[in-house]
């Protein structure tokens, strides 16, 4: 199948990482899709919310997740693009959606670790474990709601790509 796999989860649990390994193990272009967001608005996310707003960033979040889905794409969606019903929707119907799932111990020490990552403005405000914790709380739901299947991101990364290799394009490996 050739159907476009997206990777779901909060910040840090590897929607970057596993995608571009992914891709590379099976042959699908990888699109980063709050790269591609940028790219399209000429500015940073932390930019666009300051400036426009986070409304105004979810819109485009919306557009530019219908925009880079294609056959033979991992697309490593936004932290926050589960929250739209349309989103998850759109991408159920798309493609197989995957939920990388970890402990908020494991995300909150992968921030830590390398906070550059990711350029999104802090949601809450508050230190990294406590905002993971609230944001997940929040979240893990439409996480699971949106995703076909959930995998254990807490692994190490080659792991978590074998597990959806095997269940997304079983003839491949
Ligand atoms: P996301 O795109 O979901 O926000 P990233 O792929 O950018 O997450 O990963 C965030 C940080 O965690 C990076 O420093 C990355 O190297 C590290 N990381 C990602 N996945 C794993 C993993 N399975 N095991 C260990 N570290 C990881
Ligand atoms: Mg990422």
């Amino acid at each position: 199948s050739t159907e476009p796999i997206f990777l779901i989860g909060a910040r840090g649990c590897g929607k970057t990482t596993v995608g571009q390994k992914l891709a590379l193990a099976c042959g699908f272009a990888f699109v980063d899709s709050d790269r591609i967001l940028q790219e399209r608005a000429g500015k940073s996310i932390a930019d666009i919310v300051a400036l426009e707003g986070w409304d105004a960033f979810r819109a485009l979040e919306a557009e530019t997740l219908r925009a880079v889905t294609r056959p033979a794409s991992i697309i490593a969606t936004g932290g926050g693009a589960i929250l739209a019903a349309e989103n998850r929707a759109f991408m159920r119907a798309s493609g197989s959606v995957f939920y990388l799932q970890a402990p908020v111990s494991v995300l909150a020490r992968r921030l830590e670790v390398s906070p550059e990552q990711d350029q999104r403005p802090t949601l809450t405000g508050k230190p990294i474990d406590e905002e993971v914790r609230e944001v997940l709380a929040q979240r893990e739901a439409l996480y699971r709601e949106a995703a076909h299947f959930a995998v254990d991101a807490a692994r190490d990364p080659d792991a978590v790509v074998a597990q959806i290799l095997a269940i997304a394009l079983p003839g491949a490996i």
